[in-house]
C-alpha cells in the first residue's frame, strides 16, 4: 500500500477559491464577479416565485411529499418533463432516449463520460478551448484513457468565435467515433455561441464524419431568456443526425442537463443525463449499463430538487411563472452588460467594449489580462477569474460605475 501522506497537494479550484477570497476581504466596497451564480440587484442569491410555489405544492401533495428511495434511474415523471424541455416533442419513430436522473450538471457529465469510455471507448474527445474548466477533470478521472484534445474555440484577436479554426480540426483531426462537448448554449466561459447557420454546417460535419455530439446544456433559458430558443442546436442536431435511420448516423449524441441555473437549485444538485440512440440500435444494454454505474456511485438521486423541477414544468401556472422568472434574470444581465458598456467606454483610451453586449449568458469574456486581473483584485477589491471572465451577475446598478472605473482604470 502507498502512504496516505504521501498524495501530493494540488492546487485550489480556481472558481471556489475565489469565493473564499472573496469571502475573507474585509472591504465593504468589494465586488465578486466570479462565480457563476446569479445574483439580484442587490447581489443577493434569488429564490425564483416559481419555485417558492412549486415547493408549497410539493408540501402539501401526499404523493411528493415522503422520503422513499427512488428507482436507480431517478424519478420517472421529472425525467419525462426533463427530456422534453431540452429536445422539445421530437419525432419518436427516428430515435430513443434513455434518460437517468444525476447530481446536477456536473453529475450528468460525469456519467456521460464515464458510460462512453467504456461503452463507445472513442479514441479523442474533443473539449472547446476555453472551456468549463471541470469539463478536463471530469475526463481524467472517468475517463483517462481518452485523449483529450482541444479544439479552437476563441479568436482572442478578434473577440469572436473561431469558427474556421474549429471545423477544420474536427474535419481534419477528429476520426469516426470521437466524442466532441459542445456547450447547448451562453457558451461558459467566453459567452459566444455559433449563430443557426454555423450550428447547421456543424451538425453536417458530425453527420458525415459521425462524430458523438456531447451537449452540455447547463444554460437553458438562461441565454435569451426562452428555453426554447435556448434549445434549438440540440434539437437541430437531433433532428439531422437522426432523420436518415442507421448507417448514415453517428452512434448516438448526449446531452448533460442542469437546473442549477435556470431554476436557481444549484445546492440542491437536479439534473439529468441523456442519451439519443437511433430507433434500431437495442437500449437494453446501454441502459442496464448505465444502472450499473449509478448503482455504484449513488444508488439513487435525491429526492428534493427532482419534485421542484418536475412541479415547475409540469403545472401549467406555474411553468408561465417560471419563464417569467427566466426572462427577468436574463433580462437583469442583459441590462447590466449595457451599462457596464456605457461606464468603461465613458473613459478615454480604454477601446472598444462591444464584445460585453454581443456576448451572450452569466459570463463575459473581457480580454483583460492575468496581471489586470491581479490589480482589479489588489487595488479594487474586485474578484475574477484570472483567465479574465466575469460573471455579469454580481454587477447592478450600485456598483456597475465602481467595476467600469477601476476597469477602466487597469487598461489605460
Ligand atoms: N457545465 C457548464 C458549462 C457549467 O458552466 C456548469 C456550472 O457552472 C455545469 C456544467 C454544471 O453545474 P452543476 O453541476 O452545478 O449543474
Amino acid at each position: 500500500a502507498a502512504r496516505i501522506a504521501d498524495a501530493p497537494i494540488l492546487p485550489r479550484d480556481e472558481a471556489f477559491a475565489i469565493t473564499l477570497d472573496f469571502q475573507s476581504d474585509p472591504t465593504p466596497e468589494k465586488v465578486s464577479l466570479g462565480a457563476g451564480v446569479y445574483r439580484d440587484e442587490n447581489s443577493e442569491p434569488w429564490i425564483l416565485p416559481s419555485i417558492k410555489m412549486a415547493k408549497s405544492v410539493v408540501e402539501r401533495s401526499l404523493d411528493l411529499n415522503n422520503h422513499e428511495y427512488l428507482p436507480i434511474a431517478g424519478f420517472d415523471p421529472f425525467l419525462k418533463v426533463a427530456r422534453e424541455l431540452v429536445l422539445g416533442n421530437y419525432n419518436t419513430s427516428n430515435s430513443h432516449v434513455l434518460s437517468i436522473q444525476t447530481i446536477s450538471g456536473t453529475g450528468a457529465n460525469h456519467l456521460g463520460a464515464l458510460f462512453l469510455a467504456q461503452q463507445l471507448r472513442p479514441r479523442n474527445v474533443f473539449i472547446s478551448d476555453p472551456t468549463w474548466g471541470n469539463h478536463f477533470l471530469i475526463w481524467q478521472t472517468a475517463a483517462p484513457h481518452v485523449i483529450q484534445e482541444k479544439y479552437p474555440y476563441y479568436d482572442a484577436q478578434t473577440r469572436a468565435l473561431n469558427f474556421e479554426g474549429m471545423t477544420s480540426m474536427l474535419e481534419n483531426a477528429a476520426t469516426e467515433g470521437d466524442v466532441v462537448i459542445l456547450h447547448a448554449c451562453a457558451h461558459n466561459p467566453t459567452g459566444i455561441d455559433p449563430t443557426r447557420d454555423q450550428w447547421r454546417s456543424l451538425a453536417q460535419v458530425f453527420k458525415r464524419k459521425k462524430l458523438f455530439p456531447f451537449f452540455d446544456s447547463a444554460y437553458q433559458g438562461f441565454a435569451t431568456g426562452d428555453p426554447e430558443e435556448d434549445a434549438w442546436a440540440v434539437r437541430h442536431f437531433h433532428e439531422v443526425l437522426f432523420e436518415d435511420g442507421p448507417g448514415n448516423t453517428p452512434q448516438g449524441m448526449c446531452i448533460a442537463q442542469s437546473f442549477a441555473k435556470n431554476m436557481g437549485l444549484y445546492g440542491e444538485r437536479v439534473g439529468a443525463f441523456h442519451l439519443v440512440l437511433p430507433q434500431d440500435t437495442p437500449s437494453t444494454g446501454p441502459y442496464s449499463q448505465l444502472l450499473r454505474l449509478v448503482r455504484a456511485e449513488i444508488s439513487n438521486p435525491p429526492l428534493y430538487g427532482c419534485r421542484l423541477v418536475y412541479t415547475v414544468l409540469s403545472n401549467p401556472t406555474i411553468r408561465a411563472v417560471w419563464y417569467e422568472d427566466l426572462r427577468k434574470m436574463a433580462g437583469r444581465i442583459k441590462g447590466v452588460r449595457s451599462m457596464l458598456k456605457q461606464e468603461i467606454e465613458k473613459h478615454e483610451n480604454v477601446g472598444d467594449w462591444t464584445h460585453l453586449t454581443s456576448q451572450i449568458g452569466m459570463f463575459s469574456f473581457t480580454g483583460l489580462s492575468k496581471d489586470q486581473v491581479q490589480r482589479l483584485r489588489d487595488k479594487h477589491h474586485i474578484y475574477l477569474m484570472s483567465n479574465g471572465r466575469v460573471s455579469l451577475s454580481g454587477a447592478n446598478e450600485g456598483n456597475v460605475k465602481c467595476i467600469a472605473d477601476a476597469i477602466a482604470e487597469v487598461v489605460q
